[in-house]
């Protein structure tokens, strides 16, 4: 079984169910080398992948360096290209109009492109005057958008309460919230896909793999609570004995997920992608996923701070 493809809201854009994730070429969850992620990423467009997610936030700009390298030779031209602005480091955000616009050419130059098909302002939940992101900051996407230096335009974060304002507030193209559609936490779907389908926003959905907790070696930095992280390694472990990967039957549910356009997975070697493809060969084994979901049912839809947002928001 191929890729599947979904309408992504009403850009008119059909997007891959599986969406490219390249915060990891930006070493983001470790060491990488550029050969290896550039075999990754043609081999992905080769098998049907065309739409890849990007951030200056990624490595402090390095992965859309990276990523700009690795599309050159045609390769750009084959995908739907997504970027995004306002978060510069880990502390430091700029969602003011004159940044945005600034972020903008910068990314532009390094991805070596002359537009984005997304371009979307990167965390906003840490952004205290979330009615200036509403105004000056939606404006300033607005008037890329008319200059056509992006197709689409959107806002992300992870507190779901956080998007909903997004939502109703401006008119968006997509948004993007992660670690909210995965065997761990399911509130994407009940929260954010209503609103988004009655606004005409496209959802598109990060972090199946939960920022790694959904694999046999999620990163240290993983903002979990401790209990979280605890029944990822069990539901790992259990997978494993079974000779089975809890990354596959994550993907293969995530992709069951219909109100989701695309779902970004982050990878940056041809066996993680490999892997991953498996996901596209069909529905997960209900027995596992069962027993999967009871390990996992203590820690359902546990959430963590972000930004200025508190754990349940
Ligand atoms: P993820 O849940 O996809 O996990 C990625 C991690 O899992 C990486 O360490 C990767 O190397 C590893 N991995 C991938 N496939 C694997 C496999 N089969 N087996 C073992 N390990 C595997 O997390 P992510 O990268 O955070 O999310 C995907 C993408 O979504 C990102 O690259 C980014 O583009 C996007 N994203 C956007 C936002 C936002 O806009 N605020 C937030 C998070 C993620």
């Amino acid at each position: 079984m191929g890729m599947r493809y979904r309408m992504l809201g009403n850009t008119g854009l059909k997007v891959s169910a599986l969406g490219f994730g390249a915060a990891p070429l930006g070493g983001v969850y470790g060491p990488f080398t550029e050969s290896e992620c550039a075999a990754t990423v043609h081999q992905a467009i080769d098998l049907g992948f065309n739409l890849i997610d990007t951030s200056p936030y990624y490595g402090i700009k390095l992965g859309e360096e990276v990523l700009g390298r690795v599309l050159q030779g045609g390769w750009r031209e084959k995908v739907f290209l997504a970027t995004k602005c306002g978060r510069i480091t880990k502390s430091d955000f700029n969602f003011r109009a004159f940044h945005i616009i600034q972020s903008m050419e910068d990314s532009l130059r390094r991805l070596q492109t002359s537009y984005v098909d997304i371009f979307q302002a990167h965390d906003i939940e840490f952004e205290a005057n979330l009615d200036m992101v509403f105004t000056e900051t939606f404006e300033a996407l607005l008037k890329l958008k008319q200059q056509g230096k992006c197709r689409f335009i959107g806002m992300t974060g992870y507190p779901l309460g956080c998007l909903q304002r997004a939502l109703e507030s401006c008119q968006l193209d997509v948004c993007i919230s992660y670690c909210h559609a995965t065997l761990l936490d399911q509130t994407m779907l009940t929260r954010l896909a209503p609103l988004a389908q009655k606004r005409g926003a496209g959802i598109m959905n990060a972090s199946p793999l939960a920022m790694g907790l959904l694999t046999p070696s999620p990163p240290e930095w993983h903002p979990a609570p401790e209990a979280v992280k605890e029944a990822a390694r069990k539901a790992n472990a259990h997978c494993a004995s079974q000779g089975q990967s809890l990354s596959t039957l994550a993907l293969k549910w995530v992709l069951q997920q219909e109100q989701v356009a695309t779902t970004f997975v982050g990878m940056s070697k041809r066996s993680e992608l490999q892997e991953n493809l498996k996901a596209l060969e069909g529905p997960p084994d209900p027995v596992l996923l069962e027993e999967v979901r009871k390990i996992l049912a203590p820690v359902q839809g546990v959430c963590w701070p972000s930004g200025l947002w508190p754990a349940e928001s």
